[in-house]
């Protein structure tokens, strides 16, 4: 158990991310963020990011971004109590890369290491962040697309999609339009729905606590060359029109889970939590609620290096540190796998 003088100590962490595009190195200082550079991998208009491209994009960026981290927080190695890293879920090739660096920094610098799940990652880092006491959360990403709530130190998923990521259907619908990836083809995608007028009315799939967009973007992706070409709909309004029906599911899910669990706040992670569109929705779900909406800017929304070293930091203040050995990574990791007992 953890006394008083253990849990104020001041802790300084720092944090490696890279299971996907992002490769972020993030200093934490407690509750403090110290430094949280990061670089993206960013693909041609009409390409995604494939795992052996993005591997090397981190392996290349790794030194840069960790000098970039060390030197905006000015601190020494010799300052550094603990190094966290990103074990999951994720991109098998550039979770490896990322994390071969932060054990590498831990043996060469002799600290501790603590693997971090990605998705708690998310959701310390907006608890934080926003001060949100006991949110219902909804995580949504290239990657994942989750709601879930507190209970007896689990993270619990109450509903999720079934098969692609809600960020997964925007950037793929985003080829398809060969909108820039720069900074995110999720970003462009909302800027082109700000324009779009005419709404056409989409597959809604919600199945009970579930989502599912596959189908929805198989339709979408089949009748757009035809509506834009004979002129029906622009491709803004296209934008216009998936972003209502994908946030509308996502809302309605996450309503239903904040009934379920009489939740009073509900807060937004992931990169497509930066999407004001989507804050404003669920901004009127939940004042018709009497609750109360949380979210970040980019900075943390998007994945980060400053995330995964509070997380880390959390669970190093609870006496909790990875053997070396199980420094692995893994595609697969579901955020009720790991024990929350730095909470109540
Ligand atoms: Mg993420």
């Amino acid at each position: 158990m953890m006394n008083v003088t253990e849990s104020s100590k001041m802790v300084i962490a720092i944090g490696f991310e890279g299971s996907a595009n992002k490769l972020g190195i993030g200093v934490m200082k407690n509750g403090k963020v110290l430094s949280n550079p990061r670089h993206t991998y960013v693909t041609p208009p009409g390409q995604g990011f494939l795992p052996r491209d993005t591997a090397k994009h981190h392996q290349e960026y790794a030194l840069k971004v960790l000098n970039q981290a060390m030197e905006e927080a000015q601190i020494q190695p010799s300052d550094v109590d603990v190094i966290c890293y990103t074990k999951g879920p994720g991109m098998g090739g550039p979770l490896v890369s990322t994390a071969v660096v932060a054990r590498t920094v831990a043996q060469l610098w002799k600290k501790p290491i603590v693997a971090v799940n990605h998705c708690i990652g998310h959701i310390e880092m907006g608890r934080l962040i926003t001060g949100a006491m006991n949110p219902t959360v909804l995580y949504v990403s290239g990657g994942n697309t989750q709601v879930i709530s507190y209970s007896k130190q689990r993270y619990r998923i109450f509903g999720e999609t079934i098969d692609i990521a809600v960020g997964n259907c925007l950037d793929r619908f985003a080829r398809v339009l060969k909108l820039s990836n720069d900074p995110s083809p999720g970003y462009n995608i909302e800027q082109y729905a700000k324009k779009g007028k005419k709404f056409v009315e989409l597959p809604y799939v919600v199945k009970g606590m579930d989502v599912s967009f596959s189908g929805l973007l198989s339709y979408i992706e089949e009748k757009a060359p035809t509506w834009i070409k004979n002129k029906e709909y622009t491709p803004e309004d296209l934008c216009f029109s998936l972003q209502e029906t994908v946030f509308a599911m996502l809302v309605e899910i996450t309503e239903r889970t904040m009934s379920l669990c009489g939740s009073s706040e509900v807060l937004i992670v992931g990169g497509v939590g930066c999407n004001i569109r989507l804050q404003q929705m669920m901004d009127t779900m939940a004042k018709e609620r009497g609750a109360k909406l949380f979210a970040t800017d980019e900075r943390f929304c998007i994945d980060n290096g400053a995330m995964i070293a509070y997380a880390g930091l959390l669970m190093y203040k609870t006496g909790y540190t990875t053997p070396l050995k199980d420094t692995g990574c893994t595609q697969r990791f579901r955020t009720d796998e790991v024990l929350v007992n730095w909470r109540d």
